[in-house]
């Protein structure tokens, strides 16, 4: 296997990092299917500067909260490409709070979208990798994962989630070439940020050693050295893209 003749599916692949991350796999000459939830105009120019690099792609819309989605997705993209070889657990959202006043509901938006969709996703993939004996699965997880962080109680069970999903599915994957692993990024300048008030902006930076945030590309190139058929022998493993945040 080369980076060439591998097909990766990124769910969010039609924005801010997600994006970042078909890019990068184009460059290596990967060919991409680009999931997206509904801004169906995003993703489509995610494919077309993927196909300006010279690689095949297309846009798969689906929900990876919905089960029944996921495995649609993983049918569709096999159908299209005829295989799959890498799949990045990129789609992600926030409903930040502070414990004592957010909604029931948002946590579990939070959950299904974040950690289930990365299962959904990861389960129906695996099923394709173990018959193919290759397969390479990198789920984004965060820093605030890790570390955690107040308001963002959801999410960061979520992203804290994402590492034993992580570890538990490196180990049950480990013999049939698949290798399951996530990276955490610390403060990256995408939409999901932008919203954010600029004295929570400028807080955080302060807890950045390097004082600035991190591109999406940044994250993609770690996302794309797990993903190369190279790392066969890492698996189960974080990274941090954070500028020392975690450290
Ligand atoms: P973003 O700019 O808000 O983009 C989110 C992407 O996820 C979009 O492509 C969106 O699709 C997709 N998405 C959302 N819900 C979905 C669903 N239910 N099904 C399928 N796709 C869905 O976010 P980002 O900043 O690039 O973040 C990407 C990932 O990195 C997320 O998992 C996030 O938690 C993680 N992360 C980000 C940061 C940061 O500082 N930005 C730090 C740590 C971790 P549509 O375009 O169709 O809406």
């Amino acid at each position: 296997m080369t980076m060439k003749e591998s097909v990766a599916l990124v769910t969010g692949g039609s924005r801010g990092i997600g994006r970042a991350i078909c890019l990068e796999l184009a460059r290596q000459g990967a060919s991409v299917a680009v999931n997206y939830a509904g801004n169906e105009q995003a993703a489509l120019e995610t494919v077309e500067a993927c196909r300006a690099l010279g690689v095949e792609a297309e846009a798969f819309q689906a929900d990876v909260a919905d089960p029944a989605a996921c495995e649609e997705l993983v049918k569709a993209v096999k159908d299209r490409f005829g295989h799959l070889d890498i799949l990045v657990n990129n789609a992600g959202i926030t409903r930040d709070g502070l414990l004592m006043t957010a909604k029931a509901e948002d946590f579990d938006k939070v959950l299904d979208t974040n950690l289930k969709g990365a299962y959904f996703c990861m389960k129906a993939a695996s099923k394709v990798m173990m018959r193919q004996r290759y397969g390479r699965i990198i789920s984004m997880s965060s820093v605030v994962g890790l570390r955690g962080n107040a308001g963002q109680t959801s999410y960061s069970a979520s992203k804290a989630g994402i590492l034993g999903l992580t570890k538990s599915a490196a180990k049950e994957l480990a013999t049939r070439g698949v290798t399951v692993n996530a990276v955490a990024p610390g403060f990256i300048d995408t939409d999901m940020t932008s919203v954010l008030p600029e004295n929570a902006k400028n807080a955080m930076l302060t807890t950045i050693p390097m004082g600035k945030p991190g591109a999406p590309e940044d994250v993609a190139r770690a996302v794309v050295f797990f993903a190369r058929p190279e790392s066969a022998y890492i698996t189960g493993q974080v990274l941090c893209v954070d500028g020392g945040m975690a450290v």
